[in-house]
C-alpha cells in the first residue's frame, strides 16, 4: 500500500549488495489508519469462540507450510543467512509457533479456585489492538512468536518488522490475504523505528508492546509506554556466557560452543559470545574449537552447504569490526579470523562477510568481553574455579542465556541456578520447548514469553467471585 508520505526505502540483500525491494517508509498517518482498521475489527475478532480463532491458527500454519520453501529463500535474500539455517530455523519455527499456540490454547485449563461458601472464576479479555516491534536477526520467527499468541487471545495487531527485513512480514500479509483472513485483525507497517515504530508505542489506542530489540531501543520504548500505563513485554539484547568445566565432555562441548557462539553470523540474542573454561583444559580445549571453527563453511547464502552467511549490513560489519579493533588496542590475541572476507565469486564482492572471530587474552571486564557485539566474534576467558567462573559469568549489565559444559549435570544445574539469567542450558544450546518461560534478567527485558507467559500477556484476566447461595 502507498504510504503517506509517498517515500520508499531500499531494501538491500546483504551478502550481494543487491537491491531486493522498495519498501514503504511509513509515518505516523500510516500508523494512525492501521490503528482504525485494528479497532474496527476488533469487536468481531474478540468475540470470535476461541475454538474458531484456533482454527485460524492453524489455517495460517498450513498456509505458510505450503510456501515454505519462498519463505526460506526471501528470509536467507533479506538476512544473509545460509538458506539451510532459514529453513531449518526461520521458516519451520515461524509455522511452529501458528501450531504450538493453536495446540496450547485449545488445552487451556479453567481458572477456578474454590473457597468454602464462594468459588472464583477467573476470566480472560484479549488487551485490545497490541503492537508488536521486532528485529532483522530472526524476523519471521520472532514476529509470529508474537503474532500467534496474540491473534489466538483476541487481539488485533499493529505490527512493524525491521525495516532491513521486510520481505516475510510481507508474505505473511500477502498469505492472509489470500486465505480470506478477516481483513482489519493484522496490519502491516513498513518503516523506520523512529518515526513508525516510535508513533506505535506512542499510540493511545494501542494497550500492549511486545518489542524485540536492542537495550537501548527498549529504554526508549519503556520510557513512553510506561508513563501510558500500557502492557509491556521487552526482550532486548545479551551477552552470554558459555561455561566450559574441567570434566565437560570436550568435543562435544567444542562443537556446542562453535554453535553457540557462530550461528546466523553470531547475531542471535542468545549466542555465546563470551567462553569461560577452566584453566586445566584451557588449551585442549582451545585446540578443539579452533578446529571446529576453522571448519565452519563461510560463503554463498544460497547455497545448501554453506555454514555462516554475511552479518545484515555494511554499517553493522562496520560496528563489528570497530569492536575487533578495540579489542587489539586492549590486548587482546586474535587466533582465528578477525578480518572482512572479501570473496571472489562476483555476486558475493559487495557482500558485507566477516570471518568468524576468536580472540583471547582480553580482561573480562574489557568491552569486547561486556558488550553485545551481535556479530562472528567470540572471546576466550580462562577461569580456576567456580566462584571466579560465576562472578565472570555474572559481571555484565545483561541476563539473558548461557550454557554449562560438564559431564556432572548436577553441578551443572546448581552453577546454571546461580547465573543471572533468564534462559540457561546445561550440555546444550538453542535446545527449546516452548511452553517454558523465555526471556531476560537485568538490561535483557522485562517480562516472559512462551506458553502460559505469552497467553497472560495478551490478555487481561478478570476475576469473579461468586457467593454461595
Ligand atoms: P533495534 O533495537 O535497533 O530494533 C528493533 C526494532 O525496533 C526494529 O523494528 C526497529 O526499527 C525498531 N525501533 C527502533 N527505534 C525505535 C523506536 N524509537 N520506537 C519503536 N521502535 C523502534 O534492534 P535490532 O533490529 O538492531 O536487533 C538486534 C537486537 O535485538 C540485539 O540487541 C539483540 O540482542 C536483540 N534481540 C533480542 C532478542 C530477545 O529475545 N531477547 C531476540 C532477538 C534479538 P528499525 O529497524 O527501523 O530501526
Amino acid at each position: 500500500m502507498k504510504p503517506y508520505s509517498n517515500d520508499y526505502l531500499t531494501n538491500l540483500n546483504p551478502a550481494t549488495g543487491r537491491e531486493t525491494s522498495q519498501i514503504p517508509n511509513s509515518n505516523s498517518d500510516d500508523v494512525e489508519m492501521a490503528v482504525n482498521a485494528a479497532r474496527n475489527a476488533l469487536p468481531k475478532w474478540r468475540e470470535l469462540d476461541i475454538k474458531i480463532r484456533i482454527e485460524w491458527l492453524r489455517k495460517i500454519a498450513s498456509a505458510l507450510e505450503s510456501k515454505k520453501e519462498y519463505i526460506a529463500n526471501i528470509e536467507s535474500m533479506d538476512t544473509g543467512k545460509p538458506i539451510n539455517l532459514a529453513r531449518r530455523v526461520d521458516a519451520t519455527r515461524s509455522i511452529t509457533n501458528f501450531e504450538f499456540f493453536a495446540d496450547y490454547a485449545s488445552e487451556l485449563p479453567e481458572l477456578k479456585f474454590e473457597m468454602q461458601d464462594a468459588t472464583n472464576y477467573v476470566v480472560r479479555k484479549p488487551v485490545g489492538v497490541v503492537g508488536l516491534i521486532t528485529p532483522w536477526n530472526l524476523p519471521l520467527y520472532l514476529l509470529t512468536w508474537k503474532i500467534a499468541p496474540a491473534l489466538v487471545m483476541g487481539n488485533t495487531i499493529v505490527a512493524k518488522p525491521s525495516e532491513l527485513t521486510p520481505l516475510t512480514a510481507n508474505a505473511l500479509a500477502e498469505i492472509l490475504k489470500e486465505i480470506n483472513f478477516p481483513k482489519g485483525v493484522f496490519n502491516l507497517v513498513h518503516g523506520l523505528g523512529i518515526d513508525a515504530g516510535q508513533a506505535i508505542i506512542e499510540h493511545p489506542m494501542i494497550k500492549a508492546i511486545s518489542f524485540t530489540g536492542g537495550t537501548a531501543t527498549g529504554k526508549i520504548v519503556a520510557r513512553t509506554a510506561a508513563t501510558m500505563f500500557k502492557k509491556l513485554s521487552l526482550e532486548l539484547g545479551g551477552k552470554n556466557s558459555t561455561v566450559i568445566f574441567h570434566d565437560a565432555d570436550l568435543k562435544v562441548a567444542a562443537s556446542g560452543a562453535a554453535k553457540a557462539a557462530f550461528t546466523n553470523s553470531g547475531q542471535v540474542c542468545l549466542c555465546g559470545s563470551r567462553i569461560l573454561i577452566d584453566s586445566r583444559i584451557y588449551e585442549k580445549f582451545v585446540t578443539l574449537f579452533i578446529k571446529e571453527v576453522s571448519s565452519l563453511k563461510v560463503g554463498d547464502p544460497s547455497l545448501e552447504d554453506t555454514e555462516i552467511g554475511s552479518v545484515i549490513s555494511h554499517q553493522h560489519l562496520e560496528k563489528v569490526m570497530s569492536y575487533v579493533e578495540l579489542a587489539k588496542q586492549d590486548g587482546g590475541v586474535i587466533i582465528h579470523g578477525g578480518e572482512i572476507m572479501n570473496m571472489q565469486s562476483d555476486k558475493l564482492t559487495s557482500g558485507a562477510f566477516i570471518n568468524p572471530t576468536v580472540i583471547e587474552n582480553l580482561p573480562i571486564d574489557s568491552k569486547c568481553a561486556t558488550e553485545e557485539i551481535f556479530g562472528p566474534v567470540v572471546t576466550l576467558h580462562r577461569f580456576d574455579n567456580e566462584k571466579q567462573a560465576l562472578a565472570m559469568t555474572n559481571n555484565t549489565e545483561y541476563g539473558l542465556a548461557g550454557s554449562v559444559w560438564t559431564t556432572d549435570v548436577k553441578r551443572g544445574r546448581e552453577f546454571a541456578e546461580q547465573i543471572e539469567s533468564g534462559v540457561l542450558w546445561v550440555n546444550t544450546w538453542l535446545y527449546r520447548d516452548l511452553r517454558t518461560p523465555f526471556g531476560g534478567v537485568k538490561n535483557s527485558g522485562i517480562g516472559r514469553e512462551g506458553g502460559m507467559w505469552s497467553l497472560n500477556f495478551f490478555s487481561e484476566l478478570s476475576n469473579i467471585c461468586v457467593k454461595d447461595e
